[in-house]
Parts: structure tokens; C-alpha cells; sequence
């Protein structure tokens, strides 16, 4: 426990919860405060690899917030076979695609 008091709402939030260690911002916001104000600017980055063997593919991926991350690799993993029907889901999620590293670069060796 590392009791801090909040400079916005002046609550007593312990530094080391689990709230405050997903949500973020200064070690002076109370978990509540960083949401509520939106004070974590931090980006969430992840890697999201599709397909198998040869085909293989990593996108880099960046997102808001872990809940975001959470639901896209939620929805990733439900069609991740890419003749499975897809669902919605993923699509609904904000993110920026900030780097790819397609293993379609050996065409033409077949
Ligand atoms: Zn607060």
C-alpha cells in the first residue's frame, strides 16, 4: 500500500492498486480522476500476430486505452481463422495501425 491524496479531488488512492496501475496518469490522480478528466495520454501498444506459417503477419497496433486492446484481442482471437465468419466487434474498436511486418515479402519464390 502507498497511500497518495489526489491534487484534483484530494482522496486518499492507493498508488499501487490495479486500478490505478491500468488506468494510469500522474502519480498525483486518483484512478477516478485520471478517467474521469482523461489525464493518461499514454498509448497503448500491441502486437497482433494473424495467420500461420508462411503467412504469418504482425501488426502493431495502438490504442487508447487497455480496455480497447482488451476487446480487439478479444475479437481478434474469435476470427483469427480468416474463412471463419468475423465478427463486428473488432471493427468497433479504435486504433491506429502504427507498423506491420507482413511475411508476404517471399511471394514470387514459390
Ligand atoms: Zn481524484
Amino acid at each position: 500500500m502507498k497511500n497518495r491524496t489526489c491534487i484534483h479531488c484530494e482522496d486518499t488512492f492507493d498508488l499501487h492498486s490495479q486500478l490505478k496501475q491500468r488506468v494510469g496518469g500522474r502519480i498525483n490522480e486518483c484512478p477516478d480522476c485520471v478517467v474521469e478528466l482523461q489525464t493518461e495520454i499514454k498509448e497503448t501498444i500491441r502486437a497482433v500476430s494473424s495467420g500461420d506459417g508462411k503467412m504469418a503477419c504482425i501488426q502493431i497496433l495502438k490504442f487508447n486505452n487497455e480496455d480497447d486492446a482488451d476487446l480487439y484481442r478479444k475479437g481478434w482471437d474469435q476470427w483469427s481463422g480468416w474463412n471463419n465468419q468475423r465478427s463486428g466487434s473488432v471493427h468497433d474498436v479504435a486504433f491506429t495501425k502504427i507498423g506491420e511486418n507482413s511475411g508476404n515479402d517471399t511471394r514470387g519464390n514459390s
